[in-house]
């Protein structure tokens, strides 16, 4: 048996509950062992059954002397027991449990742990932990300890998993090797790979689990950054598919055409970006600016000079109605200067052939669009794409400049440590004439005024309105439940609220064809309010919408709060973001107030890495952004010294082949997990 060893093969987990574990991600010993209580029960004092007071939290170590089944008149059972040790008895009491009164027979050695309570005039303890105490000198686990509590599901509770892994632990980790070179262990202080498991699931003190956990989060942090910096030193062996040539007359007479003077922030930019298509090595950049910066021509200039070069280029985004807006304005600033733009998303029935700049969903991938000199890709929000899917456009041998965007405020940490591989580009100003989107925090007992102020503002200034519901389970995609639900939102809201108003409908699960319709009637105002799930999202740009509603925004991140705002306004008018949240408490009140004084993205990404930590920001699911065991990326000092220590080994990784093989573990269930 070793670590890969499926867990479904373990006498005493076995298929049934191997198919449990599998919702948690675990499906090899080594995942069981690396999967990490989040928290600790203390209970480790002990004390004497006599000096046992009420409102304590203690263990206590004794023999059953009794126990009972008893039905209360609306037929719950109680099962109650009395336990002694050498200086008295006490009740322990729990209910609906009746193997208690088997599994816990007279005469057998208990540990306890639990709440003292009066009862009457007794003390008793109720709903107790408890733990039968086998031979002398084994360890209570569930009992008079630190005792662990893990991320669980259902038929998988903590006691259960804790019964599992502690057998595990003496079976598999005496044995294990430390892959962790001394001198990284010696510079770092860290605990080493067998006590760190032992000490993270069944800890002698706080202070052990803590050096534990750090000794993990330095684990992943590692990794991660080596990893980064392995795929760098991949990408420079890439060769270059087509070289470029600068010609200023005609990005100039590019620039000059355009309906608007561009910002310092794409003048630099494209400075970068230029830079980077006259070498000789293939660009990767990534290409960070707010919602509104302006990315979209930036990237034209890109593939116009793509285009003086002879070469084709590609635009891909993470859905269809960004790659139909994609598509109108490309063609209207390109089309003119003789560039053919072409489309493809999965309901297109042919593949174009004759294009010279392709513009498309996933499709792109997925039809096999026939490139004849590709040599610029443009990829939009590109923490939609899978580091694979990417690799299937770019051959090695001949691979073009990349170009990914994203509209995501990243914090600079995490760029550097999840896109270290990437040269990294910001345009940090906006378009002149912007007007301060005005951000309100709606409390429920205002939400009848915010609806009477949005007739007005539509009735009077012709606004239109976005409102905007949440999905409703964690996930990527929009289930069925978070679709009828903003169904049964925008039925209640023709009815009760705005019944003479023209009120249209929005969700992932309408055909691309209805979606066009609905965003084409919106866009010439044959629609009031857009009631819509958070589709609308990414990129999508109608001029006239001025107000954006959000409802329980409160389950918004700020980064994707301050995403939607970004939809209205977008053509210089006033425009009001309006968050209406079900749970006003202190600190998700404390965190939408943020929206109302802060208008830079990035400044929200930190603020909300520091209160919710990174998984929350940006929904780490919804985004595909790195899931993290234990580290955290507010962890800076963590991350600086992971960084270096990787940056320490990179160049003579070969010399340790035990963390070598660890990182390809690593690197294998990172991609995985995509
Ligand atoms: P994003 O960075 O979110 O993709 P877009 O590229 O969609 O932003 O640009 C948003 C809007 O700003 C578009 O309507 C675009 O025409 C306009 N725009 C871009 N650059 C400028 C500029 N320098 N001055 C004025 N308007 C601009
Ligand atoms: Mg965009």
């Amino acid at each position: 048996m070793t670590l890969g060893t499926p867990v479904e093969r373990l006498s005493l987990i076995g298929p049934a509950y191997a198919k449990r574990l599998k919702k948690l991600n675990i499906t090899t010993v080594e995942d069981l062992l690396y999967h990490f209580p989040f928290r600790y029960i203390d209970y480790t004092l002990v004390s004497p059954i006599t000096k046992l007071q009420a409102g304590e939290t203690v263990s206590i170590r004794g023999e059953i002397v009794s126990i009972k089944n008893e039905y209360t008149r609306r037929g719950r059972g109680i099962q109650k027991a009395v336990v002694a040790d050498k200086t008295g008895e006490i009740q322990a009491v729990w209910f609906n449990q009746p193997f208690l009164a088997r599994t816990l027979s007279p005469g057998k050695k208990v540990g306890l742990s639990g709440k003292v309570n009066w009862f009457g005039r007794q003390l008793v303890l109720i709903s107790p932990e408890y733990e039968i105490l086998g031979r002398t000198g084994q360890k209570p686990i569930h009992t008079a300890r630190l005792v662990p509590i893990y991320h669980e599901t259902s038929g998988l509770s903590s006691k259960w998993l804790r019964s599992r892994i502690a057998p595990l632990i003496k079976m598999f980790v005496p044995g294990l090797k430390e892959f962790f070179p001394p001198q990284i262990i010696k510079k770092h202080e860290l605990v080493k790979l067998n006590q760190a498991l032992e000490d993270i699931h069944f800890p002698q003190s706080q202070e052990k689990a803590q050096q534990a956990r750090n000794r993990f989060a330095f684990e992943e942090l590692f990794f991660l950054q080596l990893a980064v910096l392995k795929r760098k030193k991949n990408w420079q062996k890439h060769k270059l598919a087509f070289k470029f040539y600068l010609n200023q007359e005609k990005i100039l007479n590019f620039t000059a055409g355009l309906p608007f003077e561009l910002t310092k922030a794409q003048k630099r930019v494209l400075k970068e970006i230029f830079a980077d298509l006259r070498e000789k090595k293939p660009m990767n950049r990534l290409l960070e600016g707010d919602v509104g910066s302006g990315k979209t021509v930036v990237a034209a200039a890109a593939i116009y000079l793509a285009y003086l070069n002879d070469s084709q280029s590609a635009l891909m985004a993470p859905t269809e109605i960004l790659t139909n807006q994609h598509y109108q304005t490309l063609n209207q600033i390109l089309s003119p200067l003789g560039v053919k733009v072409g489309f493809l998303t999965s309901s297109s029935r042919k593949i174009q052939t004759d294009f010279d700049c392709l513009v498309g969903t996933h499709a792109l991938i997925h039809k096999r669009a026939q490139f004849k000199k590709l040599g610029l890709v443009v990829i939009d929000e590109q923490h939609r794409f899978g580091v694979e899917q990417r690799g299937k456009l770019i051959k090695k041998s001949q691979t073009p400049h990349i170009l990914t965007m994203t509209a995501t405020p990243i914090p600079r940490t995490i760029a550097l440590t999840l896109y270290g591989d990437l040269d990294l580009s910001v345009l940090d100003e906006m378009p002149p004439g912007r007007q301060k989107i005005k951000t309100w925090v709606v409390p429920p007992q205002k939400r009848t005024a915010a609806y009477q102020w949005l007739r007005k503002q539509i009735k009077g200034k012709k606004d239109q309105a976005f409102i905007v519901c949440p999905l409703i389970e964690e996930s990527e995609h929009e289930t069925m439940q978070s679709v009828k639900a903003v169904i049964t939102e925008k039925e209640k809201l023709a009815k009760d609220v705005f019944p003479d108003m023209k009120l249209g409908l929005l969700h992932g699960r309408l055909k691309s064809k209805e979606k066009d319709r609905v965003l084409t009637r919106f866009r010439q105002g044959k629609i009031d309010i857009l009631v819509s799930t958070p589709v609308v999202e990414v990129g999508i740009d109608i001029p006239g919408a001025t107000v954006m509603i959000i409802e329980a925004a409160e389950r918004f991140g700020l980064a994707q709060l301050h995403q939607l705002r970004g939809r209205v306004g977008r053509s210089g008018q006033q425009a009001y973001c309006l968050l209406f949240s079900q749970t006003p408490s202190g600190k998700s009140l404390k965190r939408l107030k943020a929206l109302e004084k802060t208008t830079i993205g990035s400044k929200l990404a930190e603020l909300d890495l520091k209160m919710r930590g990174p998984g929350e920001i940006y929904g780490t699911q919804q985004h595909g952004f790195h899931n993290f065991r234990i580290a955290s990326f507010s962890d800076l000092d963590m991350i600086k010294k992971t960084r270096q220590a990787a940056k320490d080994i990179a160049h003579k990784e070969k010399q340790y082949p035990s963390l070598q093989a660890r990182l390809k573990q690593y690197t294998i269930k990172a991609i995985e997990q995509g």
